[in-house]
């Protein structure tokens, strides 16, 4: 693990490798009691360039996990009835184990009504209404990937968020709202911060933990960084750029994610292990 002057940086991609690996156990292990191969449903609307890379990539390293996947694209015009039938058609298919509708999905789609078409036993993206309210009530379900991933990171690194003051930079539904959830599930003292928050550094300032989610590049310098703290950086901004000053915060974190490498991996890679976990069809197991 490389070391810095000041923080140790958070290895997304072996903690993903691993995830890969347990998967790839879990796979061969149904396949070989129940003859069923679990089987990823990627949805792609259009043809932006950014989401057919990604939809790419989770389709070759899911097959590297012994994972079938079906990949259905769909024309640009798609329309929200379409998709949503596509959607309901695959929820039906008990070869389908999970599915992931990659968005954004084109603004004349009501996207909430596709989600909404995924049935939440293979909505391994937990992206549904069902999804949100068991990960809200700390019930079984699929939590939001990304938000889920960064706890895994902090389960690798030992770090235990119970009694500390986390920031959520961010409060979208699929990334910033849910993240805050977690870690207040783990007994976290969490505090939410926003584009109407009026002091972002003194609020900063204040954390144990600081996940950012935001897509600002660079918006948390490291001047705000309370020296040892845990900085967690789920931002993705044009030219490879976080949310988090990574060169100043480094000198103040005990541990960072670099961006890349630090979230992204593993959002994929618990993807795959999802439609492993991803209720098995009718025919039993
Ligand atoms: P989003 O829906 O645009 O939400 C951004 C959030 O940041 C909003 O809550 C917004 O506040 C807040 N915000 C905006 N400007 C702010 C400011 N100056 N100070 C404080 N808060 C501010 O974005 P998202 O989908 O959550 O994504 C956030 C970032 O994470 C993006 O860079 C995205 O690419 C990345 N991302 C990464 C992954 C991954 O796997 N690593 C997955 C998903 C997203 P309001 O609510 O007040 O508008």
């Amino acid at each position: 693990m490389p070391q810095t002057s000041q923080g140790r940086l958070m290895d997304g991609t072996a903690v993903a490798r691993r995830i890969v690996e347990e998967t790839a156990r879990r796979a061969a292990d149904l396949t070989a009691r129940t003859g069923v191969t679990p089987c990823l449903a990627t949805v792609l609307v259009g043809d932006d360039p950014a989401s057919v890379t990604y939809v790419r990539m989770k389709q070759n390293r899911s097959r590297r996990a012994g994972i079938a996947s079906r990949h259905v694209p769909l024309p640009a015009a798609t329309t929200t009835d379409e998709l949503v039938g596509v959607l309901r058609e695959l929820s039906a298919d008990p070869a389908v184990h999970g599915i992931l509708l990659q968005h954004p999905v084109g603004e004349h789609v009501d996207e909430r009504a596709a989600f909404e078409a995924i049935a939440p036993e293979k909505d391994v993206d937990g992206v549904t209404f069902a999804s949100f309210a068991t990960m809200s009530f700390g019930l079984p379900g699929f939590v939001s990937c990304t938000p889920g991933g960064i706890l895994r990171l902090l389960d690798a690194y030992d770090v235990d968020p119970a009694g500390k003051r986390a920031v959520v930079v961010g409060r979208s539904a699929i990334l910033g709202k849910p993240a805050g959830m977690l870690l207040l599930a783990r007994d976290a003292t969490v505090t939410y911060c926003h584009s109407r928050t009026r002091d972002l550094s003194a609020a900063v300032r204040e954390a144990d933990i600081v996940v950012a989610a935001v897509g600002r590049p660079r918006l948390i310098r490291g001047q705000d960084i309370k020296p040892g703290a845990v900085v967690l950086d789920a931002g993705y901004n044009e030219g490879n750029v976080g949310d988090v000053d990574f060169d100043t915060a480094v000198e103040r974190a005990s541990l960072i994610t670099p961006v890349p490498g630090g979230g992204g991996p593993i959002t994929i890679a618990r993807l795959r292990g999802r439609a492993v976990t991803a209720r098995p069809p009718a025919r039993g197991v």
